[in-house]
């Protein structure tokens, strides 16, 4: 199917959004050197309703919930582009806490403008010594400090935001919708970002010092962005983007060896057998946790098995993933590991994504719940 990027369709169309991944997935490589980003990805992502897809009425639509679905979708832009998976999943992210905290009228707000204006939203939490501090002043509010970490920084025209705030009405973490269109060019330290992977993510350090906006901005009450299950239950949607990059390495592998002719090699074979079923393993623990996450979240008595659910699905797809580059690794060797075969980019772009907040936590967290309910999982 040839892609107009210029020609939207109103509704979320699954022929051209694969069609629009293919695409993304050509692109990759020159994307990765761009200075610009994935400006071109998501565009199309933009046109083919993908942006708009978990929208009241859209076709993943999170009145009604079909987790599973999502985190397919979310795994298929990974495997086309980690990287635009990433910006993808922090827009996705944005919308669903939109959708949990936000007032009508903000919703209606923040909606309208991924509908008639095609924002994409980031969410930027992570931040140094130097973090977000939000003041009051008369009638408004100001920030001072810097966040890190702020995946598709040049790309996004709204980023949700955390930040300490002290005031008589307000006390704590706080979410807060920052314009992005407000925030100057030299505010975004491009230089911050030297990764060993996921460079098309633009992850730049960005300084908000001077930033004024309204109360009307704030997203809910502070401390809400860290409220459970959603907090730890939201890992298995970036566990779904990196699945994605593992599945992209296990074609990459198999197609590499077919050109050799190094398929019917028992070795070979072993080893294509142990990547198929790290992937068939971590398709399964999305779809359960897809499933699980569905039934329990709004189930105070099923908080904890779905959180410690999540985390299983987050740890064991990290060590799928782990599995599969080293077994990739040993099949295709030097020669499949250069370009212009995209699996040295994946690998690196993988064994980078892979690095997310607190890994140790999360396997203890793990032991705690198993020790507290040996029988998890068997009602
Ligand atoms: C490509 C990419 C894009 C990202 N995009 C975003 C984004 O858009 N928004 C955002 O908010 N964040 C983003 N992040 C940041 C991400 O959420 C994590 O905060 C970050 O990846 C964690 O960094 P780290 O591995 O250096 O963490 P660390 O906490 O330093 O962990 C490294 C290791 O040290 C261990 N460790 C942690 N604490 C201790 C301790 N006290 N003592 C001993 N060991 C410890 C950990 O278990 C782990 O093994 C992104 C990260 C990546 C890689």
């Amino acid at each position: 199917m040839n892609i107009d990027a210029t020609a939207p369709v109103t509704k979320f169309n699954q022929e051209y959004f694969h069609a629009t991944l293919t695409k993304i997935a050509q692109l990759a490589s020159a994307t990765e050197h761009s200075t610009l980003g994935p400006v071109q990805e998501f565009e199309m992502l933009r046109n083919c309703g993908a942006l708009e897809v978990v929208l009241p009425g859209g076709a993943l639509d999170f009145n009604k919930p079909d987790m599973p679905a999502l985190l397919k979708l979310l795994k298929d832009v990974g495997k086309a582009n980690l990287s635009v998976g990433r910006i993808f999943e922090g827009h996705i992210n944005t919308l669903y806490l939109i959708h949990l905290y936000a007032s009508t009228q903000q919703q209606e707000k923040w909606y309208d403008g991924v509908k008639e204006k095609g924002d994409l939203f980031g969410i930027w939490n992570t931040q140094g010594k130097d973090g977000i501090q939000v003041y009051s002043s008369s009638d408004s509010f100001t920030i001072s400090g810097n966040k890190t970490f702020c995946s598709g920084a040049s790309l996004v025209s709204k980023a949700l935001i955390t930040g300490n705030i002290e005031t008589p009405e307000r006390a704590g973490w706080q979410m807060l919708i920052v314009d992005m269109e407000k925030i100057g060019k030299e505010n975004i330290d491009a230089e911050s970002w030297k990764p060993l992977g996921m460079k098309a993510s633009g992850s730049y350090q960005i300084n908000f010092t001077g930033y004024t906006f309204q109360g009307s901005d704030f997203l809910g009450q502070p401390g809400i962005y860290l409220n459970q299950p959603h907090f730890s239950g939201g890992a298995i949607r970036f566990a779904a983007v990196q699945l994605g990059g593992a599945e992209a390495i296990m074609e990459g592998t198999i197609d590499y060896l077919k050109t050799l002719n190094r398929t019917d090699d028992p070795f070979q074979q072993l080893r294509i057998s142990n990547i198929c079923s790290e992937i068939t393993s971590g398709r399964l623990w999305l779809k359960q946790s897809g499933k699980y996450y569905d039934e329990w979240v709004d189930d105070d008595t099923r908080k904890d098995d779905l959180i410690a659910f999540a985390n299983m699905t987050r740890v064991n797809i990290e060590e799928s993933c782990l599995k599969i580059m080293e077994e990739s690794n040993r099949c295709v060797g030097a020669r499949g590991l250069m370009a212009p075969y995209s699996l040295e980019r994946i690998f690196r772009d993988l064994s980078f994504y892979l690095r997310q907040p607190a890994p140790d936590a999360t396997r203890l967290k793990i032991a705690e719940f198993f020790i507290q309910n040996p029988g998890g999982f068997h009602d």
